[in-house]
């Protein structure tokens, strides 16, 4: 069903109003997690003062270790629900048990499928029974064709709706976090109809490499890029080294903003 043989049209997945898959290219900025709602309206007034729409925030923390931050939970869905109403944005957040799936339907936008989620097939099942878009994530492992499938997954059970997010591969550089896998956008962009996203913050791991891989992320046709915002990173719960502040971000859009209009 995602195959772009049987599907020559590119899908548009329609979040709010903004159409990702149209040819236009989107930016997802926000926090890594949702910490307490001033800290997210901080980065929704930075997002929405750059005339941007789509904010992330993650409720719900896949941590590698147990004993860091685990998230909000429910709490953090609420807070998000509360900025996309005040602020008119879209908000996305991850999703990691199917249980939450219904509950997330009342607060989020689109709901994301995290790297770590990749092949929790129950998951992605359930999440291909609602309407609601799905930002799917490649997992840390993952080949593009086990990517590709996750995404069948979904869309079998009747969500068309999906957004594919490269994040990074594991391999055995150390100098970024994960390998930015940036020939996986146009594979993917051939392969399959579905809109295209780079995560640039979890595949470097490296603030300052999130302004060159996202220009590589557009020079190579990514229908957006994500990437993570933190009003005061030094003292953020999650991913403190990569997460930009306020006028790292303003920087970050002027920059990608003027080789858009180089390209
Ligand atoms: C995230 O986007 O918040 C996240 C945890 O990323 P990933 O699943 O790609 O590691
Ligand atoms: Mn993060």
């Amino acid at each position: 069903l995602v195959s772009r043989k049987k599907h020559p049209e590119n899908t548009i997945v329609d979040v709010k109003g903004e159409k990702i898959g149209d040819g236009k290219q989107y930016f997802v900025m926000g926090p890594c997690a949702v910490e307490s709602y001033e800290q997210v309206a901080a980065v929704a007034a930075a997002v929405k003062k750059q005339g941007l729409k789509l904010l992330r925030g993650g409720a719900y923390k896949p941590r590698t270790s147990p004993y860091d931050f685990q998230g909000l939970g429910v709490e953090g869905l609420k807070i998000l629900k509360r900025i996309a109403d005040e602020f008119d944005l879209a908000v996305i957040s991850e999703i990691v048990t199917p249980a939450d799936i219904e509950v997330a339907l009342d607060y989020i936008d689109v709901i994301q499928i995290g790297a770590r989620n990749m092949q929790n097939f129950e998951l992605l099942k359930a999440a291909g029974q609602v309407n609601k878009p799905i930002l799917l994530k490649r997992g840390l492992a993952a080949t593009i064709e086990e990517f590709i499938n996750a995404a069948e997954y979904i869309m079998s059970q009747g969500n068309g709706q999906i957004i594919l997010c490269e994040r990074g591969i594991r391999t055995y550089e150390r100098a970024t976090r994960n390998t930015l896998d940036i020939s996986a956008v146009p594979i993917l962009k051939k392969e399959t109809h579905l809109p295209v996203l780079v995560d640039v913050t979890h595949s470097t791991g490296r603030r300052d490499l999130l302004i060159p891989c996202a220009k590589a992320a557009l020079a190579i046709g990514a229908d957006g890029v994500m990437a993570e915002v933190h009003p005061d990173p030094a003292v953020a719960l999650s991913d403190s080294a990569q997460q930009m502040d306020i006028e790292q971000f303003n920087e970050f859009m002027e920059e990608v903003r003027s080789f858009q209009r180089q390209m």
